[in-house]
């Protein structure tokens, strides 16, 4: 996703301010990221591993270095320290490198979505915009939006949805699709390994926002919404675009709600849950 105007991302998750009344709303992702992956430790753990075998002479040389005792740039990224940090580091690499990645596939598409084919596409990312556009051939969305900022007054969260596609009865779609034709359709795509139900629950977080929030403070009533569809893209050499219906339904909203109310909680003041450590003076206090 790229940074829609009204985001404010200075702090550790991303907020919208409304350009006009400055009301802050909290991002639908940024809610949902607080639902812990219980696969991640374990897939973390993996990565540091493989990365200490395939680097052991550098890992080996570490082992007799003395921390340097120094961090960020200065670091020397030689010592025990330092080398231990690079191994414990690497999932949050390979993180933001698929972040990335899939913020310039946004990229991409909305260029081509507003500007036309033949915009400048980075090489990593042409194979996923070419998986891509060999389903957009057959499906043949028509665009009533794309990368709209929608928010919620009433629960305090906005977000920035990928797209509104039609669907018309010239469209090709899978066999189990058939019935998204003549309807119209909110469009997430996705560019990671995995789908989970979590990016269904943000797809009904969009759905049933109040309104649309132009970059101006305009705010428009919400489009009519037939159904969700997560497009998982990825490389024709892996499968290419698979189509997942999102269930757009109350129950799926209070999902939402649910992660919705977590977040919030968990960044309340530490003091509305917890009292200041009491304990006995020890004599020397007393
Ligand atoms: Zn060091």
């Amino acid at each position: 996703m790229t940074t829609p105007i009204n985001a404010d991302d200075s702090g550790s998750h991303r907020w919208y301010i409304h350009p006009v009344t400055g009301e802050r709303f909290l991002s639908a992702t940024a809610a949902l990221s607080y639902i812990a992956k219980h696969e991640l430790p374990a897939w973390a753990a993996t990565l540091s591993a493989q990365a200490a075998i395939d680097a052991w002479s550098r890992v080996r040389e570490a082992a007799a270095i003395e921390p340097c005792g120094r961090k960020g740039n200065d670091a020397c990224g030689q010592c025990r320290t330092c080398v231990a940090g690079w191994l414990a580091n690497r999932h949050n690499v390979v993180r933001d490198t698929a972040s990335d990645l899939g913020s310039r596939f946004h990229q991409a598409i909305d260029n081509q979505v507003k500007i036309g084919p033949g915009c400048y596409v980075d090489a990593d990312v042409q194979p996923f915009l070419d998986a891509y556009n060999e389903w957009a051939k057959l499906a043949r969305p028509v665009f009533r939006g794309a990368e709209m900022t929608v928010i919620n007054r009433r629960l305090g969260y906005a977000g920035t949805l990928d797209a509104v596609n039609f669907f018309s009865v010239k469209s090709t779609l899978p066999k189990k699709m058939q019935h998204l034709k003549r309807r119209t359709v909110l469009v997430d795509y996705k560019t990671g390994k995995t789908v989970g139900a979590p990016h269904a629950w943000q797809l009904n977080a969009y759905r049933f926002a109040e309104a649309i929030l132009l970059p101006d403070g305009t705010e428009l009533p919400m489009p009519r919404i037939g159904t969700g569809l997560i497009l998982h893209v990825r490389p024709k050499s892996e499968g290419g675009v698979k189509m997942r219906e999102a269930f757009l339904t109350s129950q799926n909203f209070k999902r939402f709600v649910h992660a919705l109310r977590i977040a919030e909680a968990m960044m309340s003041p530490l003091g509305e849950s917890l009292s200041r450590p009491a304990y006995f003076p020890t004599p020397k206090e007393a």
